[in-house]
């Protein structure tokens, strides 16, 4: 029967759905999986990403890992294509790759005074304060009043973990240095501005509702945004989501302020101008026109100029895909472009035995789910390809460990990560929290390849054993 070598680049949602979709599909031909990742821990923006106050989504890690604890998959983290691995040692190595590397940056935005100092992108604060060992362990956390610019959840996100109390995040797995610079923040105000009206934001209405439930936190919204046009009127009747996020929104106007230290303001029909500098060359207001709906489904400026002032901005106007050594890139969209995941050149054309799944293929719209309907699209196309998969030199499993360690790769395995997890969860258990996560990327990787590390104080608790049960499997 012949054999499928295949090498998943991305050990997010997106590669490890691909993995197991491909190795329960019905199919002619063996699997055999080697699953690669920048960073030593897997899970992608589920790690890093996905709020530590949602643990119910985070939760999705545990089904992520009962594929990559199947048994049936090599994990290589700490292995960065481009620079560990090639294009060309994959083609020595594996019958095809499929690309699941997401979409980790800030999208850019053209406005004047967006480099100012106190102007940030989502993306870098959702980092720090999710942990990734690449960001720095500092965060500027000295500004009283903040605005955050955009009206989907990860500017929610962003609001929230600003504006929340230090201590109610004390119960999630964020590290000391995320607690201690939260706790020191002096926000009293947090802003957060959308160009278009009530009933066209993209929140979700869970997200929306938990801005309500916050402690010493009142929220702030303006009767002046809530004059329906006709097309919102429709929507908010047609549309359950939208429905429910207006009900939610407008539960806000007459709900008395408490007097709570910290404020969370939604302003809407708000056009972003200018970030305003203060002097010095740092953030000191934010300038936004006035929009209304033009009638046609979008905006259109009022000539009204207001202002707020504010210390620091964070734009969460979306995330964008990054460019990979040696495969083609859509510079103008920020993903792999390919018909349906297969890849493809500048002229269109299918570049062989090269996939793509997850954000990087489709863009970074959506959310975990969908990157599983995504990688089924992209198996399917693989799988059926096989006529055009590459041919490998070096097509034994063992030679790709060789080729690591000849290059001194100091890679983290699925034993490794199993290490580093149950050191996570001991580090939590003295305060009763289920984990705090480790930050440090050469911690990271020495906990992982200590063979027998001495685990964390206080992991030993009924979890331990399960986990430990697991580990047994592969
Ligand atoms: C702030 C934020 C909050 C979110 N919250 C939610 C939520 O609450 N619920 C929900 O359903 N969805 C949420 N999402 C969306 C969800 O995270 C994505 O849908 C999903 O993670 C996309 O999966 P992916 O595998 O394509 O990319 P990713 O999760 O980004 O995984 C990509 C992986 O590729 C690796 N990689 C990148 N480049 C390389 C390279 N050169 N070499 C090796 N490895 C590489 C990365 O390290 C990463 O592990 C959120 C997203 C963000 C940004």
């Amino acid at each position: 029967m012949t054999k499928l070598r295949l090498a998943i680049v991305g050990a997010g949602p997106a590669g490890i759905y691909a993995a197991d979709i491909l190795l329960k599909a019905e199919r002619k031909f063996d699997v055999s999986i080697d699953l690669f990742d920048h960073l030593p821990a897997p899970y992608g923006l589920v790690r890093y990403g996905v709020a530590p106050d949602h643990p119910r989504i985070k939760g999705i890690i545990g089904a992520l890992r009962d594929v990559l604890d199947s048994g049936r998959i090599r994990l290589f983290g700490n292995v960065h294509y481009g620079r560990d691995i090639t294009l060309d040692d994959l083609k020595n190595h594996y019958n095809a790759v499929i690309f699941a590397t997401g979409a980790v940056r800030d999208a850019g935005m053209a406005v004047p005074g967006i480099d100012l100092e106190g102007s940030y992108g989502a993306a870098e604060f959702v980092s720090w304060y999710d942990g990734h060992p690449d960001v720095p362990r500092d965060w500027p956390l000295r500004h009283r009043e903040v605005a955050v610019i955009g009206n989907g959840n990860v500017a929610l996100d962003v609001a929230r973990i600003l504006a929340k109390p230090a201590d109610d995040l004390l119960v999630t797995e964020i590290p000391e240095n995320v607690y201690s610079g939260l706790m020191q923040s002096p926000v009293t105000d947090v802003h957060v501005f959308g160009r278009r009206g009530p009933a066209q934001v993209k929140f979700t209405p869970l997200e929306l509702r938990e801005l309500g439930e916050l402690n010493d936190v009142d929220m702030v919204v303006h009767d002046e945004d809530f004059e329906p046009d006709e097309a919102s009127r429709l929507a908010i009747e047609t549309n359950k989501q939208i429905f429910v996020l207006n009900k939610v929104l407008n539960s806000w106007r007459t709900r008395p302020r408490t007097g709570a230290s910290r404020r969370l303001h939604l302003h809407f029909w708000a056009k972003p101008l200018e970030i305003v500098d203060d002097g010095t060359g740092s953030v000191g207001a934010f300038r936004y026109e006035r929009t209304r709906p033009d009638g046609q489904g979008g905006v259109e400026g009022t000539g009204e100029i207001r202002e707020v002032p504010v210390q620091a901005v964070y734009r969460a106007i979306g995330y964008f895909g990054s460019p990979l050594d040696e495969i083609p890139f859509d510079r103008r969209r920020g993903v792999i472009p390919n018909r349906e995941g297969q890849v493809l050149d500048d002229d269109d054309q299918l570049v062989h035995g090269v996939y793509a799944t997850g954000w990087i293929k489709r863009g970074p719209v959506g959310l975990i789910g969908h990157t599983k309907s995504d990688a089924m699209e992209t198996v399917r196309n693989l799988a059926n390809d096989q006529a055009n998969w590459w041919i490998p030199s070096s097509a034994d499993e063992q030679s790709v460990i060789e080729l690591l360690d000849s290059r001194g790769v100091e890679y983290t395995d699925l034993g490794g990560w199993h290490r580093l997890d149950q050191h996570e969860l001991g580090l939590g258990a003295p305060a009763g929290r289920g984990r705090v996560k480790v930050v440090d990327r050469d911690e990271m990787v020495t906990v992982s390849r200590a063979g027998d590390v001495a685990v964390a104080d206080g992991a030993d608790g009924p979890d331990r054993a399960e986990r430990v049960g697991s580990i047994a499997l592969t």
